[in-house]
């Protein structure tokens, strides 16, 4: 008998490497996400129907987490585009902590290597590997523990800041408030079928659609748009991404002017999170970066 044809495909060895390098937990619990928002919400919606208060819901929380991850986590906590006083970064943690996109630690350290190592094998998302791997398969992917130490260099200055690591700490328990908060708001309205339409529309359906805003900015902006500002990596300005991402689709400027709290630089351009981020500067609760 030919022993080459009994041989595994895949031996165990390798089996082996591959179940390290793929974050289960995160798998399910993205997989159990999309198929939520996917089939039960749109199916509970043509049930039951949504009320206006569960569609008010849903829109101030895309906003609230949305802006937690643009104006938060990526201008303020990645870029330090600006300063503003703990207590409104606390704000900024806990609201980008809803939008489950992972601890502000572990975010901004990806994006600070994103910006440092564009399109190269040390870019967590690079745009290289293709359209999904840069959307959200890499998200899949756990660092090999040689590449994670050396990794850590990117943590260095976040590390120093207290509620970073407050968040960090706390991470899942803000996650769950933050699932909990639109069950909570629609249970005090309707009872129980009140808790769970809210959950759904406002919790699961709105997570669904920030993750996928965000994940937009590292796929399409990388593949599709213009290169105003210059071609040195696959960096694009879309500015109709920027309608759904709060202005964070002018990415081809951002690569190249990344320390700058405005995406959309010109006074016409959609970017809600430079609108903010001015706001905040007006109200004295915020500093340009010098
Ligand atoms: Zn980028
Ligand atoms: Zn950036």
């Amino acid at each position: 008998m030919d022993q080459t044809i009994s041989q595994p495909i895949v031996s165990d060895a390798e089996k082996k490497k591959i179940n390290q390098i793929v974050d289960y937990p995160t798998l399910i619990v993205f997989s159990l996400v999309c198929t939520v928002a996917i089939i039960g919400v749109p199916l509970f919606g043509v049930v039951y129907g949504y009320t206006t208060a569960d569609w008010i819901l849903f829109v101030a929380l895309y906003i609230v987490t949305g802006l937690g991850i643009t104006v938060g986590y990526h201008r303020l906590f990645s870029h330090r585009s600006f300063t503003c006083p703990n207590w409104v970064e606390m704000v900024f943690l806990i609201a980008g902590g809803w939008a489950m996109e992972n601890s502000a630690l572990k975010w901004c350290s990806d994006h600070i290597r994103h910006h440092a190592k564009t399109d190269t094998d040390e870019d967590p998302y690079n745009a290289k590997r293709g359209f999904w791997y840069s959307h959200v398969l890499w998200i899949f992917r756990k660092d090999p523990a040689p590449n994670l130490q050396a990794r850590e260099k990117y943590k260095t200055a976040l590390r120093k800041n207290p509620r970073i690591m407050w968040q960090h700490n706390h991470y899942l328990a803000i996650v769950l408030t933050g699932l909990a908060f639109p069950f909570v708001i629609g249970f005090l309205q309707r009872g129980w079928m009140g808790g769970v339409s809210a959950f759904l529309l406002a919790g699961v359906f709105r997570l669904f659609l920030v993750l996928n805003s965000t994940f937009f900015i590292n796929s399409i902006c990388h593949m599709w748009g213009d290169q105003p500002y210059g071609d040195a990596n696959t960096s694009r300005d879309n500015w109709w991404i920027s309608l759904i991402t709060f202005g964070e689709g002018y990415h081809n400027y951002h690569h190249n002017f990344p320390r700058d709290y405005r995406n959309g630089p010109k006074w016409y351009n959609f970017d809600p999170s430079k609108w903010l981020i001015f706001s905040l500067f007006l109200l004295g609760l915020g500093k340009k970066a010098s």
